[in-house]
């Protein structure tokens, strides 16, 4: 892997003042485990001003050994683990993933891609997840009860993923219950399909599939809607307001007829006769990095480079989407790049992480992130090199740290809902 993909190494130049440039926090530079003494959060960067929740996983303290060991021990000992270990484990590591951790991954992809690899290496007592809490979660609902899901480090969650819980959601059912009942229409349709994105609580996932409804992904939202629609007179959309905004629009419903839900409010903060009206009703949650796309930054690049194809990710904000030239998943931006004549230039609106080592895959072309200030993932980024080698020498041990386990009762409504998902449109490629 090139070194010049590395963005923990840009931050870390940023910094230490040695190359200008501009990062949305200096904490970045230290180990995630400084930061949790500090101010126990999501982390610096993009995620800090949103909330956390009280049920939040906490990760206790990495051991010293690990927190002090510089980054040449814990390469040489991340790869003796896992030289030992061989088979045995499966390392996953996600798009938006550091070049430090994905470098020793035996697959990289997104979401639902590296779940369905956990599926396909049942040999493997353990995998160990190097992306965020609900894409552990999804690996464990798809992967054989005797292998263990690990996430390095728990507090590496997801802040939108945690917009929507369990109890907001089912809540904000029960009022929609009141409101249009429970009958089917004449032809067949219930009130209200409820529809969560991959980036929730496995506990979403398996309301969806109690209460009829299904999962989506960044690739496939059109397709699920579609399914919903012939099935109910509405959706309920969660957690990410802006993929089903974008798709919905997308599919020509009016914005009017997509009302937000605030779940601290009374009808979600609407009008009841708005509600009435409503063909989407989307849960007010987003990405706290795709929301730093914006408008000006797509003319900016526009006017730098004029025959720039801008690509950004359906959680970015409308007006994003609109003005860019495309649209879609993690796979779809890696397989547009991939198939592009040499000497193409393209301007992305998603993770820093994915678009650099992009960049530094296909030095054929001009690849940048749409936004200059360097701002990755800052849960995903949680997941340093020391936990892995935490992890990893655990199971050499045969001790088994952070084990990620979804229990039956929601497990397997969760799986009825991600099945619905691969029936409405079957050998698909997923999520961010
Ligand atoms: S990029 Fe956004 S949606 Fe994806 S894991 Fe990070 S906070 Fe969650």
């Amino acid at each position: 892997m090139s070194t010049t993909a590395s963005v923990d190494t840009t931050i870390q130049l940023i910094a230490s003042g040695v190359t200008d440039g501009e990062t949305c926090s200096p904490d970045l530079a230290d180990g995630p485990w400084v930061f949790d003494l500090q101010a126990p959060g999501y982390g610096p960067g993009a995620s800090m001003a949103d909330p956390i929740p009280a049920s939040a996983p906490r990760q206790g303290e990495l051991p010293e050994e690990y927190r002090t060991a510089s980054a040449a021990e814990l390469h040489e000992r991340i790869l003796a683990a896992k030289a030992q270990l061989g088979d045995r484990v499966v390392t996953l590591g996600h798009f938006y993933q550091r070049d430090e951790v994905v470098q020793y991954a035996d697959f990289v992809g997104d979401s639902f891609q590296l779940a369905n690899a956990a599926k396909a290496r049942p040999e493997a007592e353990a995998i160990v997840f190097c992306g965020v809490h609900f894409m552990a979660e999804t690996a464990d609902l798809l992967s054989g009860p005797g292998q263990a899901v690990i996430l390095p480090n728990l507090a590496a969650g997801c802040s939108m993923a945690d917009m929507a819980d369990i109890d907001s959601v089912a809540e904000c059912w029960e009022q929609l219950e009141e409101l249009y009942g429970t009958e089917p229409d004449a032809n067949g349709r219930v009130p209200v399909i409820p529809v969560t994105y991959m980036n929730s609580s496995a506990a979403l996932k398996g309301f969806c599939g109690e209460h009829g409804g299904i999962v989506c992904t960044s690739s496939n939202a059109d397709t699920v809607l579609k399914w919903a629609f012939e099935r109910g007179q509405r959706v309920l959309f969660f957690p990410d307001q802006h993929l089903g905004r974008n798709t919905a629009k997308a599919m020509g419903i009016p914005l009017e007829q997509m009302p937000l839900w605030n779940p601290r409010k009374a009808l979600g903060g609407n009008e009841t006769a708005v509600m009435q009206d409503a063909r989407v009703i989307l849960w007010h949650g987003f990405c706290s990095v795709h929301k730093r796309f914006t408008v000006g930054q797509i003319e900016a690049a526009r006017a730098q480079y004029p025959d720039v194809r801008v690509i950004v990710h359906p959680e970015c904000p409308m007006p994003v989407v609109d003005a860019a030239d495309e649209y879609g998943s993690t796979d779809y931006i890696v397989k547009a790049i991939a198939a592009a004549p040499a000497g193409s230039t393209f301007a992305i609106g998603t993770e820093i992480n994915l678009v650099q080592r992009l960049a530094a895959e296909y030095p054929q072309h001009t690849i940048f992130c749409l936004d200059s200030v360097v701002c990755p993932c800052s849960t995903m980024y949680r997941i340093h090199p020391g936990y892995l080698a935490w992890v990893l020498e655990g199971l050499v041990r045969g001790e088994i740290h952070n084990r990620i386990t979804v229990p039956a009762e929601v497990a397997d409504p969760a799986r009825v809902a991600l099945e619905r998902m691969l029936a409405a449109k079957p050998n698909t490629t997923m999520a961010a």
